[in-house]
């Protein structure tokens, strides 16, 4: 009589590793595809090497469908959004799915609000990711250069440069246009505030509130870190240790402040994540005392797909 009661117990175990097994091989399989918009001087993948670093592929694993994208890495945010609507459009096409799931990181976040504003019956949910939705200090700092000086046309053109150059190592399109003077006018406080008059979907009206939740059908998420150095090893944290100094006493993630990335739900505004942690950068040299970055993603994904979207 004993091996009956022990078979049963195995039988219930096993029934118990399937269900989770099962539940687990669908955890990020979202009803829409994943579109990922990447920010400034961005890329889809270079040499092999994702902007997302690692991130795709954790969400593919448990049933996403995910598309990276890429546009130009310095123009305004409509120009960016027109070049990501372009190919949200073919996606919806290829994907045979009437919408998909938009998350931009950094100037990403701009780029797909722009698409949702828009064409909101192409999207089901706009997520930002450490986005500076009304600007950064940084580019506040950069543009106290005088307009028309030679110093201002000698930095866009290095600057301009460096995208010509990861557009080219990433293999974009030989046509893409740089325009690093276009860029700072998007992210600077006061072009930001002139966009986010034109397109306020998911903007808190109030200086550092929460956004609307849906508009026009679509869901409008964020997320963003406020650690500038989070691992000795990752040779960007002096850069973002010092553009942080921009910020003065603001919580930012190096090139963000806290209350400038919040838009829609705000799922969590300081995760111990620099600007470049939050795709898992450089090489995911993350902070060891916080939740991996791609973990934040694919928990996001689940998110999505208990919504429905
Ligand atoms: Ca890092």
């Amino acid at each position: 009589m004993r091996y009956p009661k022990r078979l049963s117990v195995l039988f219930g175990c096993l029934t118990a590793l399937a269900i989770s097994t099962t539940a687990q091989a669908s955890y990020t399989q979202t009803r829409y595809p994943i579109v990922l918009a990447h920010g400034m001087l961005g890329f889809d993948s270079i040499l092999g090497i994702d902007y997302w670093y690692g991130i795709p592929a954790a969400l593919r694993r448990d049933g996403a469908r995910v598309y990276v994208t890429q546009v130009s890495q310095l123009d305004t945010s409509e120009a960016r959004g027109e070049q990501l609507l372009r190919q949200v459009e073919e996606i919806v096409a290829i994907s045979g799915k009437p919408k998909v799931n938009l998350i931009g990181h950094s100037h990403g976040g701009p780029t797909v609000r722009y698409v949702a504003a828009v064409r909101p019956d192409l999207v089901a949910s706009v997520t930002s990711v450490g986005a500076p939705h009304k600007g950064s200090k940084t580019a506040d700092f950069i543009r106290n250069v005088p307009p028309g000086s030679a110093g201002e046309t000698i930095l866009a053109g290095i600057v301009n440069g460096l995208g010509g150059l990861i557009n080219f190592l990433s293999g974009g399109d030989r046509m893409t246009t740089q325009n690093a003077l276009g860029t700072l006018e998007s992210l600077n406080s006061e072009g930001a505030a002139r966009f986010n008059q034109r397109f306020p979907q998911g903007i808190p009206t109030t200086a550092c509130g929460e956004g609307a939740y849906q508009v026009n059908g679509v869901r409008y998420y964020s997320w963003s870190g406020t650690s500038p150095l989070t691992n000795v090893l990752d040779i960007s944290d002096g850069f973002l240790g010092a553009t942080s100094l921009t910020f003065g006493f603001e919580a930012n993630d190096g090139l963000v402040g806290r209350c400038s990335s919040r838009m829609g739900m705000v799922i969590r505004d300081n995760y111990r994540m620099n600007h470049l942690d939050e795709v898992n950068q450089v090489f995911g040299l993350t902070s060891i005392f916080e939740t991996s970055p791609v973990s934040v993603y694919r928990q996001h994904a689940n998110r999505l797909k208990n919504a429905g979207l």
